[in-house]
């Protein structure tokens, strides 16, 4: 009796716990899957949002391209019109399809360009030929070397050929795939990595692995990897081996994403639990049959007895304790597994809706049958409404037809899908962005609906609408402002330039941007202007003037240079003014004039004089060399004013001046003091005699006649000549004793010279 007992309890026991494990172990197997495979789903819809808002970016530009034809020079100033383009791109190509050549901007510059060249012009010929937008990569050849993502956009003409194809360059180490990867290392033994569908590994989160593929790849030229819908890889994949294993392939680029984990760390107390198994139930079986051959006959016969009088049972005596928690153990964890489970699923309806993606599922004729409340918080349409066709509503009318007729095909057999970026329209009238992904369910291998999901890009979008428009309004408001205003970076690029240089400096506005300061200002230029740029570019600002020569004309230029210092104290450019003062310059100059020169014969003043004298003493002093003073004064200067009129008075002293300026060297200095009052300076003299000589010279220029108000005047004039004594140096007692002499010629009786030394 005891051993039958005690067989139908073991085998029992051991057929009830074996299969409460195994069930809660398959369903736990299930939930691990689908908790690494919608993580992985999430990482790679975030490396596709990054590279289809690029892609988005680059379609903008290549679309603008087009306008400029192929000048590569206003291709380079349109490319940098794009500002929120730039900052998502490291660099851009152009490929000129027609002639089959390569333009970069910025210029390549690094060592490793020729390889990385190479790689885009194979991508932009692909491009080319198959009128598609591509993803590709260019990969070192070396172990350090750096690794670039490539998009390629072709720009169609008129006629809907291929004229262009644009590329965009960004460093591949921006996809940020390290931190992305990271929660994929559960345990001690799971890893995630990236590759291409022809094997390349890209990223890993044991690094080790990476480089040791990288190095061993036979091929030790750049690699690159087109994208191309092969559908080789299913989307999403589990294999139940001893790892779990999930792989997604990335929308935009077709690489793929895998997660492995180990089976056996995560099963680990079920398989303690599986191993203990015929033990325990062996246990139990031993219990219930010593029980039985103990209490046995006594518990039967008092059966018999009691059947008209049941009496409470003793409690059953466990022989042994510690068994009895072991079988309990055993049991409660399969029950807490099982519990598990179903958190788990809760777990996954919590994170439907407390995720910030909207999330709508359909059947095959498109009858949403399921929206989360995300995507009524984005859309503002209630679940209910949005129920059978109802989310259509939702769906801006000129984005509707292109959303439905891109979805995949009911008859798709496998799962596909599909992003694009599309408008909504909220219930309050407002324009919601979203990006949109929708996959197909494909259950026993047929397409059992779809399911998409919205992400708001609203904010992110006007954001940068927000900076174009700014950047406009900056550049309305400086390109209207008479001064030329740019934004110079610290290696000299130039960043920002108004359209008031193109005249300035005959360089297209759109060539500006990026240039270096020393090709926009030219070496002269550039030379007086360098160490304020240096100045400026150490913090302190710096203000000067310079002049810049145009064909035969010179333009003055004003200019202050502020330095732009950002909120860590760095200096991140500086900010150049520049104000044209040539028309100053010139009144300036004429003003300088009218101070020193007299304006009715064009010769100098006293000032002009004075200042001359000053110079010319300092002159012979230092040199060794004779100088004179003559002071000249015409005769009976009052009878011609008295009798001709002041303005012939005015035209003999005209005269007198010129003829004044007739005998002298260029380098003498002639002035009129006052009124029929003149003074020269002979400079240079090799000996004294040489003044009385030019002072002859004078008496004679004046013995021809003066034609005055018509009529022939006879003009002379009398002159008083001093020449400066060993280290005289007053000029003033020169200009005396000229005077004196003077003085003396006149009372000789005019028209002659008298000198004192
Ligand atoms: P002398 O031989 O002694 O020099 O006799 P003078 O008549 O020339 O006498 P003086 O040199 O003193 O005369 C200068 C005159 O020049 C006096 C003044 O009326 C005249 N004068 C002064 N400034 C001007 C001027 O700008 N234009 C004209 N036309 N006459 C002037
Ligand atoms: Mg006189």
């Amino acid at each position: 009796m005891a051993v039958m007992v005690a067989i139908v309890v073991f085998a029992a026991t051991l057929a009830v716990a074996a299969a409460l494990l195994a069930g809660a172990r398959s369903a736990l197997i299930e939930s691990l899957v689908d908790r690494q495979d919608l993580l992985l789903a999430q990482t790679a819809r975030a490396i596709d949002r990054q590279l289809l808002l690029r892609q988005a970016a680059l379609q903008e530009l290549s679309a603008n391209l087009l306008r400029v034809g192929g000048d590569v020079q206003r291709m380079a100033g349109l490319l940098k019109k794009f500002p929120v383009a730039q900052r998502q791109f490291d660099q851009f190509s152009v490929f000129d399809v027609t002639e089959n050549s390569l333009v970069d901007f910025p210029q390549a510059e690094q060592a490793d360009d020729s390889d990385r060249r190479a790689a885009v012009l194979q991508l932009a010929k692909e491009a080319a030929s198959s009128g598609k937008n591509l993803i590709g990569l260019s990969l070192p050849a070396q172990e350090r070397g750096q690794s670039w993502v490539i998009l390629a956009s072709p720009v169609r003409d008129g006629e809907g050929k291929v004229a262009l194809v644009t590329a965009g360059l960004m460093d591949f180490s921006r996809l940020n795939l390290s931190e992305r990867l990271e929660p994929f290392k559960a345990g001690a033994r799971g890893y995630a990595y990236m590759s291409t569908p022809d094997g390349n590994l890209l990223a890993h989160t044991m690094p080790s692995r990476l480089l040791n593929t990288v190095l061993n790849r036979n091929d030790d030229r750049q690699v690159i990897i087109p994208v191309r819908n092969n559908k080789d890889v299913a989307e999403p994949a589990y294999v139940s081996t001893p790892e779990l294993v999930a792989t997604q392939r990335l929308q935009s680029s077709g690489w793929i994403l895998t997660a492995v984990s180990s089976q056996a760390e995560s099963l680990l107390p079920f398989d303690h639990a599986w191993s203990a198994l015929p033990g325990l139930a062996f246990m139990a079986a031993l219990v219930s049959g010593l029980l039985v051959w103990g209490w046995g006959p006594r518990f039967i016969s008092r059966m018999r007895l009691n059947a008209n009088n049941p009496a409470p049972l003793p409690p059953l005596a466990m022989a042994n304790p510690s068994l009895h928690e072991e079988v309990s153990a055993v049991i409660t964890e399969s029950c807490l597994r099982a519990m598990e489970i179903c958190q788990r699923q809760a777990q996954l309806d919590a994170i439907n809706e407390a995720s910030p993606l909207g999330v709508l599922c359909f059947d095959g004729q498109g009858n949403c049958n399921y929206a989360n409340q995300a995507f009524e918080r984005i859309s503002g349409l209630a679940p209910d409404k949005a129920a059978g066709k109802g989310w259509r509503r939702c769906v801006h009318p000129d984005d509707r037809y292109a959303l439905w007729k891109e979805l995949p095909g009911s008859d798709a057999v496998e799962m596909a899908s599909y992003t694009r970026i599309c408008r909504l329209r909220h219930k309050n009238g407002g324009i919601i962005w979203v990006s949109v992904k929708a996959v197909t369910i494909i259950v026993d291998g047929k397409a059992n609906g779809y399911v998409a999901s919205l992400e708001d890009i609203t904010a992110h979008r006007a954001g940068e609408l927000a900076l174009l428009k700014s950047e406009q309004r900056l550049r309305l408001i400086t390109d209207n402002v008479p001064a030329l205003i740019a934004y110079v970076t610290p290696d000299e690029r130039v960043a920002f330039a108004n359209r008031r240089y193109e005249e300035a400096y005959g360089i297209l506005h759109e060539e500006l941007c990026g240039m270096r300061t020393w090709e926009v200002l030219g070496p002269e230029v550039y030379t007086v202007s360098r160490p304020y740029i240096r100045q400026a570019l150490s913090g302190t600002a710096a203000n000067f003037e310079r002049q810049v020569k145009q064909g035969n004309t010179v333009r003055h230029e004003r200019v202050s240079y502020i330095p732009d210092i950002d909120p860590q104290g760095r200096v991140a450019g500086f900010f150049g003014m520049v104000d044209d003062i040539t028309a100053l310059k010139q009144i300036e100059a004429q003003l300088r004039n009218l101070i020193r020169f007299d304006s009715l014969t064009g010769i100098g003043n006293r000032a002009h004089f004075e200042e001359r004298l000053i110079d010319a003493i300092r002159h012979s002093r230092r040199n060794g060399t004779l100088m004179a003073v003559m002071f000249l004064d015409i005769d009976y200067f009052k009878e011609i004013n008295d009798t001709l009129g002041h303005q012939s008075g005015d035209e003999v002293l005209r005269e007198f001046a010129q003829r004044l300026l007739r005998c002298v060297r260029e380098t003498d200095t002639v002035a009129r003091l006052a009124g029929d009052e003149f003074v020269i300076i002979l400079e240079g003299l090799s000996n004294a005699d040489e003044a009385p000589a030019v002072a002859g010279k004078i008496v004679s220029a004046m013995h021809q006649d003066f034609a005055v108000g018509g009529k022939e005047r006879k003009v002379t004039a009398s002159i008083g000549i001093t020449v400066r004594q060993g280290d005289e140096e007053d000029a003033m007692l020169l200009l005396r004793r000229a005077d004196e002499a003077l003085y003396q010629a006149k009372s000789a009786g005019r028209n002659t010279y008298a000198m004192l030394t």
